[in-house]
């Protein structure tokens, strides 16, 4: 079961339950936990915190996540001041993403069902997106959209201007 997760491309983005009930051992989850062991794709900005990388997702450009640093598998295993502190991060990700990419929606979604480390997906939607109104982990609704590009030295030089600069990768 834990094995499962070792060969996932990073990319993942559709979330699928696992196969079997048996409870996780805490200790055996974290060895394997793919973002322990990886960024979780290019960072956009990190601090002692948390990191916000770049999803590259053809479908979704300007998707990123807001992933916790340290191992946790829950917003209530943070402190209060840590819970506080990620959500700032992942509202200022939502206003650079408002800012720079113009999209109609933002999605804000924390799932975790298959990667249960804290992590916040930021997505930038659009009404002719492949999945709007549905979720990105919907079924197709449409076979394509209309191409978008987003700067990714767009968005990191927006993230430093909001949050601070960023920590070395
Ligand atoms: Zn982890």
């Amino acid at each position: 079961m834990l094995l499962a997760t070792i060969g996932m491309p990073p990319s993942w983005r559709r979330e699928r339950p696992r196969r079997t009930g048996t409870p996780c051992v805490e200790k055996l989850a974290v060895a394997s936990c793919e973002l322990c062991e990886s960024p979780g794709g290019p960072v956009l900005w990190r601090n002692a915190l948390a990191r916000v990388v770049a999803v590259e997702d053809v479908d979704y450009p300007g998707f990123c996540r807001v992933i916790l640093n340290r191992h946790a598998a829950e917003m209530t295993d943070l402190a209060e001041a840590d819970q506080h502190a990620l959500l700032a991060v992942v509202l200022a990700v939502e206003a650079v993403l408002r800012a720079v990419v113009r999209p109609h929606k933002i999605n804000l979604a924390s799932l975790g069902n298959v990667v249960p480390h804290v992590h916040w997906h930021v997505i930038p939607r659009f009404r002719d997106d492949r999945h709007f109104p549905a979720p990105v982990w919907a079924a197709p609704a449409r076979a394509s959209a209309p191409a978008r590009r987003v700067d990714a030295e767009a968005l990191r030089s927006a993230l430093a201007a909001r949050l601070g600069p960023s920590l070395a990768a």
